[in-house]
């Protein structure tokens, strides 16, 4: 019985120690991704469409995806919504209707 428990600990030992080091480098690189999303963003009002090359505006009017609240302001701001406070993944670009992620949410 007690071998088979020594075993268990062992394999868990093992198996986080595997693991860990893959877990911390996943958070680390979106962690740092994140960051550099968020400073990216802190430095401009509108983001380049991939598609027609026009220039999106993130200041404007905005409604919540989550709970259809209406606000004006910047685009990737959490929602003034008191019980939401939803961050948008993604708007959509106003030229063509692409899809622009949010590079704060990598
Ligand atoms: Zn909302
Ligand atoms: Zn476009």
């Amino acid at each position: 019985m007690m071998r088979r428990r020594q075993l268990g600990t062992f394999l868990t030992i093992l198996y986080w120690s595997f693991y860990l080091p893959f877990l911390t480098t996943k958070h680390l690189y979106r962690l740092t991704g994140r960051l550099i999303g968020t400073a990216a963003l802190r430095n401009r009002d509108s983001l380049h469409c991939a598609a027609c090359g026009k220039e999106v505006s993130l200041v404007g009017r905005w409604e919540c995806g989550w709970c259809g609240r209406v606000f004006d302001g910047f685009a990737f701001a959490r929602c003034p919504g008191r019980e939401c406070g939803a961050v948008p993944p993604f708007i959509e670009c106003q030229g063509c209707g692409l899809t622009i992620d949010n590079p704060s949410l990598f």
